[in-house]
């Protein structure tokens, strides 16, 4: 079967694919098993060398690399060349950290010698999505990799070239052929794939439901699974807060990849008593942001990554309207081709609308007002998701106390929820399973051994 993939930005056709057919997939992940052997008996410190190459591949062919992102799935590129950037960087991290964050454990206990090893397991199966197609597979790849894994990428179909370009970076910067490769294929045949010999973990970033499917069928293999979710992060601004460094940061956390990020800031919960001076900045700010041709350097917002997705917004939008929500600015698409929606800020919010109930991926911010800052916590917390979350304070001590009130995988205090290769990164409820990034990331697919000797 052949499938086409569109620029969302002008509607039209960039690219016609074939799905591998399941033999192909399973035999490619058969040569990534072989190569497996020969990476795993290498010394972590000689594995690690391979990133610093892998870091440079990436800045090398940056332009190119931002341009194929922007082109597939329409993200501003001054956003697709910050992303290249990431994942050379965590490279970089990983190179330098990775072989401290994995040393043997020595253990007290009753025997002469007690060790704690962690050893790669084989083939790790990734399945990404398409909002951040480079950095979503490194930061899974870098890390599993490191470990003495080996991996087979199945990525998101709006964004084929991306996939092959990645799979290219790894040959480019002279990793062992086969360790990574990418496959394009259907989801019957990555049921296959995991219900195989061959695949010992499976690690998905995409919806909750995906996340729900790809569980139950590793599930039933017994195979480890780490899932990365969807999220409808708070953004919570008390009395005492900056407003206007919390007005500018609110626009970041709600646009950034034009509303289409897990960590998006998707609830701005505001004491009531400072509600109308943060809301007239919040909407003056988002007013005067720049719609447009996401290949343009001054593009701020660009378009939705298809059809569907703009008219699920429309539909979570017009449902608040219907009851009772009061349109800011925006409010709807823009009458342009491509799938652009307008920057839109919604008030009189309430708990049973789709804006606030439901993951909204588009470039809408309802503001859902609160008495105080235990109102504040308890709103955030009524959410099935519980992915990250803002803060905004002056005083430092509230600002942690309320970290830790708030049921969530990461909290940031006086700044917008974002991802960085030294701290951990993933979340609780419909959120997720496990952890990437850091040393944390670093051990999900790993047998972590314990040797003890009498
Ligand atoms: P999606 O769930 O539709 O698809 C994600 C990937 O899973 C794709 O490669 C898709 O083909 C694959 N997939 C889906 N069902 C499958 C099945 N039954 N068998 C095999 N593969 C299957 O998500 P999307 O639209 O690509 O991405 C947007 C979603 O991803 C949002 O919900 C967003 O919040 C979430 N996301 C989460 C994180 C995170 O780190 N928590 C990061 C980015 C995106």
């Amino acid at each position: 079967m052949n499938f086409k993939t569109i620029n969302p930005s002008t509607e039209e056709t960039i690219g016609e694919y074939e799905l591998m057919p399941k033999e192909e997939v399973l035999s490619i992940a058969e040569q990534c098993e072989s190569a497996f052997g020969q990476w795993k008996a290498m010394d972590i410190s000689t594995r690690a060398s391979y990133f610093r190459r892998l870091a440079q591949i990436l800045r090398h062919n940056k332009d190119k690399y931002s341009k194929i992102m922007t082109l597939e799935m329409g993200k501003p590129i001054k956003q697709s060349l910050t992303e290249v950037e990431k994942c050379a960087w965590t490279a970089e991290v990983y190179a330098d950290n990775g072989p401290k964050w994995l040393e043997d454990e020595l253990v007290e206990a009753d025997g002469k010698k007690h060790i704690v090893a962690c050893e790669p397991i084989g083939v790790v199966l990734s399945i990404m999505p398409w909002n951040f197609p480079f950095w979503q597979a490194f930061r899974f790849g870098i890390p599993t990799l490191l470990a003495g894994n080996a991996s087979v990428l199945k990525h998101s179909n709006v964004v084929p070239q991306c996939s092959l370009a990645i799979e290219e970076s790894f040959r480019e910067a002279g990793f062992p052929e086969n360790l990574f490769r990418s496959v394009i294929t259907d989801h019957d045949t990555i049921a296959s794939l995991i219900k195989s010999g061959i695949v010992q973990g499976v690690s998905l970033t995409g919806s909750t439901y995906a996340g729900a499917k790809i569980a139950e069928l590793a599930g039933k293999s017994l195979k480890k699974v780490v899932l990365e979710l969807g999220g409808s992060d708070p953004f919570i601004v008390l009395e005492d807060a900056d407003i206007e460094a919390a007005a500018k940061n609110a626009v970041t956390g709600r646009t950034i990849n034009s509303g289409q990020s897990c960590i998006a800031a998707k609830r701005f919960i505001v004491d009531r008593k400072i509600a109308k001076e943060f809301s007239e900045l919040f909407t003056k700010y988002m007013a005067n942001l720049k719609v447009d041709d996401p290949m343009q350097m001054e593009t701020d917002v660009g378009p939705l990554v298809n059809e569907d997705q703009v008219e699920q917004v429309e539909e979570q939008v017009n449902d608040a309207v219907k009851k009772g929500a009061e349109v800011l600015v925006g409010g709807k698409r823009l009458e342009r081709k491509g799938f652009f929606y307008m920057p839109t800020v919604l008030t009189n919010v309430k708990s049973s609308m789709k804006v606030v109930k439901e993951e909204v991926f588009g470039p809408v911010a309802p503001i859902i007002l609160a008495n105080d800052e235990k109102e504040a916590v308890e709103v955030a917390n009524s959410s099935e998701y519980g992915l990250g979350a803002s803060v905004w304070t002056r005083d430092e001590s509230k600002g942690l106390k309320i970290a830790r009130q708030i049921e969530a995988g990461c909290v940031f205090v006086n700044s917008v929820v974002k991802s960085d290769p030294r701290m951990p990164f993933g979340g609780v409820k419909k959120s997720g399973i496990g952890r990437e990034l850091s040393k944390y990331g670093l051990k999900e697919f790993v047998n972590v051994k314990g040797i003890s000797v009498y």
